[in-house]
Formats: C-alpha cells, sequence, structure tokens
C-alpha cells in the first residue's frame, strides 16, 4: 500500500481517492440543472482556451482511472484536445474518474458553468485532500496525471 509523505500522518493515496469520489457523488446530488451530453466540446482545449485544472487527490483518482483502461500513460495527442479523448470514439477514457472541472466547468451544451458559490464547498474539500497529501496546488491536467501515472509506476 502507497503511503504519502505528508504533513497529516498517514493520509493514504487510496484514502484520498475515496475522499475524492464523496466529492464527486455530492456534486451529482446537487438539485443544480445540468446534464452532459457527451459532446466532448470542452474536452478541445485549444478551441476553448481553456484547460482543467486538477488538484492532487482528483489527479491519483483520475490516474487509477488510466490504469485501469490498461494504460500506464497519457495517450499522444497533438491537436490541442485532452489526450483523454478517444480520437475514433471521441469518448473520455475515464468518463466515471474525470475530474472535477470536467463536470463543471464551461460547456454550454451541458448548461454552462456551475455557479462557484453553488459548489464551493466541494472546492474546498477538494483543496483540503490536496493539503493532506502535500500538494502544491491545483495544476493542468496533463501534468497532474502524469504525475500521479509516474507515482503509481511503482
Ligand atoms: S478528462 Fe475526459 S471529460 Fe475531461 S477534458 Fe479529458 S476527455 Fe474531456
Amino acid at each position: 500500500m502507497h503511503r504519502t509523505k505528508t504533513s497529516t500522518p498517514y493520509y493514504e493515496n487510496s484514502t484520498a481517492i475515496r475522499d475524492v469520489e464523496l466529492v464527486y457523488k455530492e456534486l451529482e446530488e446537487r438539485p443544480i440543472e445540468r446534464h452532459c451530453t457527451l459532446k466532448t466540446g470542452c474536452c478541445h482545449f485549444l478551441q476553448t482556451g481553456e484547460t482543467p485544472f486538477l488538484t492532487r487527490g482528483e489527479a491519483l483518482l483520475a490516474a487509477r482511472a488510466v490504469r485501469r483502461t490498461g494504460r500506464k500513460d497519457l495517450p499522444k495527442r497533438t491537436d490541442g484536445a485532452c489526450k483523454l479523448l478517444h480520437p475514433r470514439t471521441s469518448r473520455c477514457l475515464i468518463y466515471e474518474g474525470r475530474p472535477f472541472g470536467c463536470r463543471t466547468h464551461f460547456c454550454q451544451e451541458a448548461g454552462g458553468p456551475y455557479e462557484r458559490k453553488k459548489v464551493i464547498d466541494l472546492i474546498h474539500r477538494l483543496e483540503e485532500i490536496d493539503r493532506k497529501l502535500d500538494g502544491t496546488g491545483s495544476k493542468n491536467l496533463h501534468e497532474a496525471i502524469e504525475e500521479a501515472l509516474k507515482e503509481q509506476r511503482y
């Protein structure tokens, strides 16, 4: 079992992942009118000009989801879209484990961005998980997941 060196003793990566899952579950249960229609508009970062940023706990969960697809690294992609967007099916490879930003940010088809004040408590919980993992704050999606994948390789 991997144990993270942390200022909060014995906060395991597996515990962090479970805590992030609870945040996502609560988000799904919020009565906010929004519906992802899998159009993947928000996964084309060059087109939107925006890239989701991840806290460390989200990255660990996303990396675990990547590994569950049988991969050890992010797929290659050079068109500016998310590397986790399948090139042929245009589906997210880790949809169930996609980060908070992918669930809440700017996609107009899904109903536009969540009002920050409606999810700020959940954002604070993700930040707290990051802190307990000795994270250094949110990072660009690819960078954050690649870092977590490297760690899970051992
Ligand atoms: S992780 Fe999935 S939902 Fe998020 S931007 Fe990448 S492909 Fe899209």
